[in-house]
């Protein structure tokens, strides 16, 4: 099963993920998860990636869509997979669909995740407060301030990646605002498990 989750910073994506990944014994690839593994360990892309992640602006479409393409390509993948917070531009959109071709793969689903984006932020500064709370580390870039920077990005370049998969009838909405499990049934009833 391959499949991607859309949806603004905070939807819920990577809770939903994670189910999934457990649910259909597939791998979850967070672009997010990937860049801050690279800049924890401060490989070259780490690097380059770093300022622009803590600001909540956008990584260059060549860095991630190099990322993405090398990490379908290892064997645990062969199974499927969860694109989380990819692609985020319609150009990285572009670039999958050809990615995905040469190999003859197809995708199951593409999900949206619909929110309302005044209640994000809400959302954020809970996710910030439980972490400190559970003694985990906060990421930067969950800062209410930062995090209202990606929702601009997310409006400015992500918003139009679902219009270039509506367009292709490979769109399924489903409103994000429920509780988890209502949204999981959602998801479930969208991939037919
Ligand atoms: P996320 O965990 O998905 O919210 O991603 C955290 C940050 O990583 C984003 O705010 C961006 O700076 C960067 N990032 C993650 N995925 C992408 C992507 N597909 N394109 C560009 N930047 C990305």
């Amino acid at each position: 099963m391959r499949l991607i989750l859309l949806g603004p910073p905070g939807a819920g994506k990577g809770t939903q993920a994670t189910r999934l990944v457990e649910k259909h014994g597939i791998v979850q690839l967070s672009t997010g998860d990937m860049l801050r593994a690279a800049v924890a360990n401060a490989t070259p892309i780490g690097l380059q990636a770093k300022a622009v992640m803590e600001a909540g602006g956008l990584v260059s479409d060549e860095i991630v869509i190099g990322i993405i393409k090398d990490r379908i390509a290892e064997a645990d993948a062969a199974k499927g997979f969860i694109l989380d917070g990819f692609p985020r531009t319609v150009a990285q959109a572009e670039a999958l669909e050809k990615l995905l071709a040469d190999q003859n793969l197809k995708l199951d689903a593409v999900i949206e995740l619909e929110v309302d984006q005044a209640a994000l932020v809400g959302r954020i500064v809970k996710r910030a407060e439980d972490a400190k709370a559970a003694g985990q580390p906060v990421r930067k870039d969950d800062d209410p301030e930062v995090f209202k920077t990606r929702l601009a990005a997310y409006n400015r370049d992500t918003a139009a990646v679902t219009p270039f998969y509506e367009g292709r009838g490979q769109l399924s909405r489903i409103d994000g605002m429920k509780p988890i499990t209502e949204v999981a049934a959602a998801i479930d009833k969208v991939l037919g498990s």
